[in-house]
């Protein structure tokens, strides 16, 4: 029987020194770090994000700015308003939620974002820079399967690790991540043939797709380490990609969902605004 990897535990760590840390700002007198978040049109997944990281970043003491385009805004309009913000000495993250509209050029607008304050990794010169090796913001989501991997597994020099999905902002970055870490990584998508076979291989297992309970004990090599990224809407409830109950049989830790990778995200993305705020406000 394997055992929950709960996000709870690294959340609640980074959230306590988020929290010191602009305690400690405020008792000096000095203005709160702040996150812009811009979304475009409507999206029932992007509110709830929204609404969770307004809820944390209040909660936390960091200031939320949320700024919402109706579906025809022009995107020189939205570049002309992200330049701002990324002159704008207050505000020290920004994040373009997405989707996006069809009719924006959505490497455009994200490429627009100063990598500096590029605080998901959404733009090319961070992509590049994490392609390359070198000190970049990342994904939040992916960060934080790294991180939890990580938390029961500190060197993952040699493992198979499979990856399915190869989306930019989660499939794509983490496989890189665990690159980095020396794990051998296959990335695994729709069009891959012997899936099964592919995943049972794996010392440790991403699924990022996006279908409710997908991934069962047939899929996982025991002893395995099981993160779940998927989160879908099902009989009214969000629901991950593998299937929990089935994957503990086998599996060595697995991430619950809710409460698994998605739980970490969040202070991630608060972390990394900590950050740019230290480096060019303290
Ligand atoms: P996405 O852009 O839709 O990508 C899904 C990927 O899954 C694609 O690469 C697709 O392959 C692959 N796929 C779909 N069906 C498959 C199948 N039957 N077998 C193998 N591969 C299959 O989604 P995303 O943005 O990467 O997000 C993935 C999931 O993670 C979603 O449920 C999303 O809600 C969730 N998510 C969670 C967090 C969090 O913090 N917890 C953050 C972001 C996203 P093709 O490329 O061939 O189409």
């Amino acid at each position: 029987m394997g055992e929950v990897l709960s996000g709870k535990v690294l959340a609640n760590n980074l959230k306590e020194d988020i929290k010191n840390y602009t305690k400690f700002l405020k008792e000096q007198g000095k203005a709160a770090p702040c996150l812009l978040s811009i979304q475009v049109g409507e999206d029932p997944g992007s509110e709830y994000y929204i609404s969770n990281q307004q809820k944390v970043s209040e909660s936390l003491g960091i200031k939320f700015i949320k700024k919402s385009y109706g579906e025809g805004i022009k995107e020189d309009d939205l570049l002309k308003d992200i330049d701002s913000a990324n002159k704008n000495p207050e505000i020290h993250g920004i994040i373009i939620q997405l989707p996006l509209p069809k009719e924006i050029n959505i490497n455009k607008v994200l490429s627009s974002i100063s990598p500096e304050k590029d605080v998901d990794g959404q733009s090319d010169i961070n992509i590049s820079r994490l392609y390359k090796g070198e000190e970049a913001f990342v994904p939040c989501t992916a960060e934080s399967i790294l991180r939890l991997i990580k938390s029961v597994k500190d060197n993952l020099q040699g493992l198979r690790a499979v990856v399915i999905g190869r989306s930019t902002i989660v499939g794509k970055p983490a496989a890189n991540l665990l690159l980095q870490e020396n794990a051998t990584v296959t990335i695994c998508h729709s069009k891959t043939v012997n899936l099964k076979e592919i995943c049972r291989e794996a010392d440790v297992l991403v699924s990022a797709i996006g279908k409710p309970k997908f991934i069962d004990k047939e899929y996982i090599k025991p002893g395995a380490i099981v993160i779940d990224v998927g989160t879908s809407s099902h009989e009214g409830k969000i629901t991950g990609d593998v299937d929990f109950d089935s994957a503990m049989e086998v599996a060595a830790f697995v991430t619950p969902v809710p409460g698994g990778v998605g739980a970490v995200t969040t202070s991630i993305l608060l972390d990394n605004v900590c950050k740019v705020y230290r480096k060019y406000a303290d």
